[in-house]
């Protein structure tokens, strides 16, 4: 039996939750740019990454006279400007250069000799940065947003000292403040950043020639993103692990998967593997010292930059938190309650400088149900639905729990995979590495997790949230038509695997 999702409990639910309460007068005069030092603020947003920024649009959408104040000089914080979009450039172009090289000849497609330019590579992704950041710029103006180059400082919980970029200095008033602060790469200890040699993620996507050898310490989502557009132009990339799987956590069959399509694509493993620390080469080089994570076997390997990527912290260096009584916990990160609120009730928090998954679209979501709380409405994030991808060729993407994480829970489930290697569609485009992988409550069928790896799969993994949000069944999917010959057939697939059996596989 179909379940439509839209006769079920949780989609009411949903409804009512998703709907904010208005109390924002529409704009009846001139629109006009807010923030004087006299005028008090309905918000100040600190901070205009993809939480802040979007927050801030959001606020002033309510009409809200909302202020964001933005130290780096450009909007679009970590994701825009060293994050998610100059890592996504850099991939989708050597994506391309590889499979000039490599894969266009099987295709019927003859160039001639292939050759890289990586300033012009390099100056694309620029582009594509400053037109992004810029575009914020503009969404700010439409807005009536105000944006203030500088930096924030509590003075206390309802002025903001900003120290603009051109050195003067004001103070914002406002009823309610937001922080957005972000966060920074995390250091590996002992180890010294130069950003030529040892470098953070921000380095490895500016490096100004191909490494020959290059050595990843961590095997998350960056460094493996990185590592992968340094392989694919040319380098030798060794990846150093202290666990014994890759992907930070991903589904386990998925991971050991993964790996596989990442070995045969060149890159070398070094697992259940600890960095002792580095040294310099007398050649110039970098020497990384490593020894497995249970002791001995010690070596040392050899790498002309090497990208450390054990993760990020939460940012909160100058912003004042003393001067308010705000105390940040064990990990850095600022403690909110479940509106956002921070111990000082108008001063809320979101983004990757609280809890949760550092992710750009988590922080928005945040941003937004901030912003709908602080004007009397109510917000809405499902913690349980946040896609994670990672964006390498095949793309890895999953939303839900793990079956490691089902297992533990105890709740009985199904497992239902299907191949791409069985998809008309992924065959016909020569492009048919990985599966989808569908997990559903045994009893109510309710899915509980969707893990795919495969060519467009972070696309795809938006029909999943989707479908878990709605509180879909695995028999939902698979009695929903997909088009012939796509992709998401395979998810389809899947959902039948799960619920049944697939018809192709
Ligand atoms: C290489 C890389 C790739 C990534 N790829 C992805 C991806 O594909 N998808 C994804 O979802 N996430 C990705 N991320 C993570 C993503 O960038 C972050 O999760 C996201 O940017 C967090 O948003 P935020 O608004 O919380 O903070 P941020 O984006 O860090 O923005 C915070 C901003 O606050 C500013 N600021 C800090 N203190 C002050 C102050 N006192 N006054 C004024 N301004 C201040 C900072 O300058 C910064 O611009 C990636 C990150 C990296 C490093």
């Amino acid at each position: 039996m179909l379940r439509l999702a839209s006769t079920k409990t949780p989609l009411a639910q949903i409804a009512t939750r998703h709907v904010p309460t208005l109390r924002a007068p529409a704009f009846t005069s001139m629109p006009r740019l807010y923030s004087t030092a006299t005028e008090e603020l309905d918000l100040v947003v600190i901070g205009g990454g993809p939480g802040g920024y979007v927050a801030a649009i959001k606020a002033a959408q309510l009409g809200l006279k909302t202020a964001c104040v933005e130290k780096r000089g450009a909007l679009g914080g970590t994701c825009l400007n060293v994050g998610c979009i100059p890592s996504k450039a850099m991939l989708n172009n050597s994506h391309i250069y590889h499979q000039t090289q490599h894969d266009l000849k099987a295709r019927g497609i003859d160039v001639g000799s292939v050759a890289l330019n990586l300033p012009v590579m390099l100056k694309a992704k620029t582009t594509a940065v400053t037109g992004l950041t810029k575009g914020i710029e503009g969404l700010f103006k439409k807005n009536k947003v105000a944006y203030h180059k500088g930096a924030g400082k509590f003075l206390n919980a309802n002025e903001i000292e900003v120290t603009g970029n051109d050195g003067t200095v004001s103070t914002l008033k406002a009823k309610n403040i937001l922080i957005a602060t972000g966060s920074v790469p995390s250091g590996f200890p002992g180890i010294e950043i130069d950003e030529k040699k040892i470098v953070t993620s921000t380095g490895a996507l500016d490096l100004q020639e191909v490494p020959k050898k290059m050595v990843v310490i961590g095997a998350g989502v960056i460094g493996l993103e990185l590592g992968s557009v340094w392989q694919r132009l040319g380098a030798e990339v060794t990846v150093v692990e202290y666990l014994g799987a890759i992907g930070a956590g991903m589904d386990s069959d998925m991971a050991k998967a993964f790996h596989r399509t990442l070995s045969k694509q060149g890159f070398k493993f070094k697992l259940s593997t600890k960095v002792i620390g580095t040294e310099q080469l007398a050649d110039g080089r970098v020497g990384v010292k490593v020894e497995a994570a249970k002791g001995g076997n010690a070596e040392t390997l050899e790498a002309d930059v090497v990208l450390v990527s054990i993760g990020r912290k939460p940012y909160t260096e100058g912003l004042g938190l003393e001067n308010v009584g705000i105390q940040v916990d064990e990990r850095g990160r600022i403690p909110i309650d479940s509106e956002f609120r921070t111990s000082v009730p108008n001063i809320r928090c979101i983004g990757d400088v609280t809890y949760g998954a550092m992710l750009a679209h988590k922080a928005e979501e945040e941003g937004i149900a901030a912003v709908e709380y602080m004007n009397g409405g109510h917000g809405h994030v499902n913690y349980d639905v946040i896609p994670s991808v990672i964006y390498t060729h095949p793309e890895v993407a999953w939303c839900g729990k793990s079956e490691d994480e089902v297992k533990k829970s105890g709740v009985a489930y199904n497992v239902g995979t299907f191949p791409f290697a069985a998809n008309s569609r992924a065959r016909t485009n020569a492009d048919a590495e990985g599966m989808v992988k569908m997990i559903s409550d045994k009893e109510t069928d309710r899915i509980l997790g969707i893990h795919i790896m495969g060519p467009n799969a972070g696309e795809m993994i938006a029909e999943g949230v989707l479908a878990m949000e709605y509180g879909a069944s695995s028999e939902d999917i698979a009695r929903t038509c997909h088009a012939h010959p796509t992709l998401s057939e395979a998810f389809k697939e899947a959902a039948m695997a799960t619920h049944g059996k697939p018809i192709h596989f």
